[in-house]
């Protein structure tokens, strides 16, 4: 099988034969139909992550497979069911650490890998979705769809009419902009430096877009940033209400700093506050059904999501176009569904 393997940081990733062995417990073989790529790659990719030392690895986190073989212990899945591929724990086995082969060499990998043909994931990095669950969809449910809802339902405390704004509008911004909606938001503000993505931006819920934070004329009560660009969040303080709060999404470098440029006022009103999310605080178990629920019914759409689409082997190229900023979701589509 083809995967894309992380072997030596800040290089593109190899595409290469790679081999699975026997499945330990808790381990579900998975070919994989759909990826999705994500901002944190970019850290792994650049050793951020402290993955360096982990060469070479597997890539990806966020996929729709089909089930192809359980290991021993597994019950909650089984051959046939289609899953979302998530990196936030659920229920199920926490399996061991995956073994990959490539030239020969065995090396270990992540408990779930989605840029690869065929996967060895930890039973509880799964869960089961309907067959007739759009793949792209259920990808997105693995890490930047849940994260954006989780942001919003699970971590802001949002009340109806408050005014949010979301600085960073790629894949996870543009879904935090349609979960502010959802929740009842009042004024949404999209911030991002790229002016092509105001469209996308209106489209996903948005009311106002713009290329800079300190040029949105009204006070924020909350303001997510994805950027993890400590220049920006610095300045994002400046905009808060007095209930205002900032929740991070995107991660600095490691050893950077954010600055509060006006320390007292994070005492005005209720006290503004700073936090830094982990993927929405997701429960996958229980917040992956409601979330199929919103897609049922036509209040999320991936359409409106996905800004491009590329071959496993294109790969590289679609890390390039995600580093550039210039796109929403890109998804990986690695291989078909048996109709
Ligand atoms: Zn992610």
């Amino acid at each position: 099988m083809k995967s894309a393997v992380l072997v030596e940081l800040n290089k593109p990733l190899l595409l290469s034969e790679v081999e699975v062995g026997e499945l330990s417990v808790g381990q579900v073989l998975v070919r994989v139909l759909v990826s999705g790529i994500c901002g944190s790659q970019l850290h792994e990719i650049s050793g951020h992550k402290g993955n360096g030392k982990f060469l070479p690895h597997l890539m990806g986190h966020e996929g729709c497979g089909i089930v192809e073989e359980i290991g021993p212990g597994v019950t909650l899945v089984k051959p046939g069911d289609k899953v979302v591929m998530h990196w936030r724990p659920g229920l199920g086995i926490e399996a061991e650490f995956p073994k990959y082969k490539m030239n020969g060499k065995l090396f270990s990998s992540g408990k779930v890998n989605t840029l690869t043909e065929k996967s060895i994931v930890s039973e509880n990095r799964l869960t089961v979705v309907p067959q007739d669950t759009d793949p792209e969809f259920a990808a997105l449910l693995g890490c930047s769809l849940t994260t954006a809802l989780g942001v919003i339902d699970n971590e802001s405390d949002l009340k109806f009419g408050e005014r949010v704004a979301v600085v960073g509008c790629g894949g996870v911004g543009l879904n935090v902009l349609a979960a502010a909606r959802l929740a009842g938001a009042g004024e949404i503000y999209a911030v991002d430096r790229t002016e092509s993505k105001k469209e996308i931006c209106l489209n996903q819920g948005a009311n106002f877009f713009f290329s800079d934070i300190s040029e949105i004329p009204n006070k924020i009560d909350l303001i997510v940033d994805t950027t993890g660009n400590v220049e920006v969040i610095s300045k994002s303080f400046g905009a808060l209400s007095n209930r205002g709060r900032i929740i991070l999404l995107g991660q600095p470098k490691p050893g950077q700093e954010i600055v509060i440029p006006d320390a007292l006022a994070f005492f005005n009103g209720a006290g503004l506050a700073i936090k830094a999310s982990q993927g929405g605080s997701t429960s996958p178990h229980q917040d992956i059904p409601r979330y199929l629920e919103l897609f049922r019914l036509g209040l999320i759409s991936v359409e409106k999501l996905v800004t491009h689409r590329f071959s496993l082997t294109e790969v590289n190229f679609a890390f390039e176009l995600l580093l550039s900023g210039d796109a929403g979701r890109i998804m990986i589509s690695i291989s078909k569904e048996d109709k």
